[in-house]
């Protein structure tokens, strides 16, 4: 059934056959009109199933419709748990401002580049997508006011909700009007859900498309046992030997994400580190030459396990478990996006066999292992 049947106005018909959104996925044609009858939502629905454009399309809607885009302080706001997320949701914004004739804006913070840019930015912004940290600092120096937002949306919700972010998003819950439209989106839920219901108060609905923690069924997972010593060289067979172009590499520290890049080089392949401890404009460069392909592995903290998306991108290698077994889902997500199919492979040592049992309960499902003693792995 197409958009229009679910609520959403014509002028977006456009762009969505522009990006080849022929029909809504299962999360949008259920969010869309609820957030459009100015509902509170909590959507779950599972990692690539299309989270943002359910609520990006509704708020631009509701921004054209009522004309208000002329206020000084912005409208909407989007916290989000990484930069990178920050600029993904609000290029998806800016994908379809071009369907509006209300000259809606949008802009990110966050930190790691300069906040006198991002002061000046806001002089007119109508939706504000943020990390929680430079927000509160761009208040503190009085360069936005939150007093009109009428829209809060939480990207990742339970990461936003998590004890890491917790006492920040708090501060900035306090800053918002009362009354106010809450829409709360991920594929995994807090453990905490008194968390999630102390911030949605009115009368939310819930739209629970698919089991919480639950991975596309097209993400082919399987799991090598492998010892210490030799999963280095296993990354690189697995690399070569399938002749991979596009691997997206989850390591646990970002020290283990340099080191994992600097053996790949010095093996002659085309790889690169992200994580916290690099430069922004570094970790921009990063990840965008990886999304044109012009890098063959990147080599990650958890840092890109939420939310990131990468076209096409059918390889997600975890060198190491993550603690959560929420991130393993998150981590894996990263592929097998939109329908596509992907492949995530796990190393596991005698030392993650434990974990990685754990995880598989909790996500309620069983990975396929496979020995790795046998494998001829010299010359790589
Ligand atoms: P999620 O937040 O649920 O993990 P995203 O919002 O990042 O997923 O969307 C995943 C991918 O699906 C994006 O590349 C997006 O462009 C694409 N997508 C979203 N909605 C549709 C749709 N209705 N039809 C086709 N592709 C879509
Ligand atoms: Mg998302």
């Amino acid at each position: 059934m197409p958009f229009s049947q679910f609520g959403l106005a014509p002028f977006f018909s456009k762009s969505l056959s522009h990006f080849n959104y022929a029909e809504p996925t299962p999360i949008q044609s259920a969010a869309i009109p609820a957030i459009l009858k100015g509902q509170d939502v909590l959507g779950i629905a599972k990692t690539g199933s299309g989270k943002t454009a359910a609520f990006v399309l509704p708020i631009l809607q509701q921004l054209e419709v009522a004309q208000i885009s002329q206020h000084r302080d912005p409208t909407v706001l989007v916290l989000v748990p990484t930069r990178e997320l920050a600029d993904q949701v609000t290029q998806v914004f800016r994908e379809f401002l071009p369907s509006l004739t209300s000259g809606v804006s949008c802009l990110a913070v966050y930190g790691g580049v300069s906040i006198n840019t991002q002061m000046q930015a806001l002089r007119r912004v109508d939706v504000l997508v943020a990390t929680p940290g430079r927000l509160l600092d761009l208040i503190e120096k009085n360069a936005v006011r939150l007093a009109n937002i009428q829209t809060l949306v939480l990207d990742e919700a339970d990461k936003m909700l998590n004890l890491g972010f917790q006492e920040e998003v708090d501060q900035l819950l306090r800053l918002l009007p009362v009354k106010r439209q809450n829409l709360l989106f991920s594929a995994t839920l807090s453990e905490d859900v008194s968390a999630m219901q102390r911030l949605i108060l009115k009368d939310p609905l819930v739209l629970q498309i698919d089991e919480v923690g639950e991975s596309p069924q097209q993400i082919h997972q399987e799991g090598y046992f492998v010892t210490e010593e030799r999963k280095g060289v296993l990354l690189r067979y697995l690399i070569k030997h399938e002749q991979l172009q596009q691997v997206l590499v989850f390591v646990s520290s970002h020290k283990k994400a340099d080191n994992v890049t600097a053996k790949l080089v010095k093996n002659k392949i085309n790889a690169c580190a992200i994580h916290s401890k690099m430069g922004q404009n570094v970790r921009r460069d990063a990840l965008k030459k990886f999304k044109d392909g012009r890098v063959t592995v990147l080599v990650s903290t958890d840092l890109l396990a939420r939310g990131i998306d990468i076209d096409c991108l059918s390889y997600v290698i975890n060198y190491e478990l993550p603690r959560s077994p929420k991130d393993y889902i998150h981590r894996i997500g990263r592929t097998g996006r939109a329908g596509a199919s992907g492949e995530a492979i796990s190393l596991i040592t005698p030392a993650e066999e434990h974990h990685f049992g754990v995880i598989q309960k909790k996500m309620g499902q069983r990975v396929a292992m496979v020995q790795s003693d046998g494998l001829d792995l010299r010359g790589y």
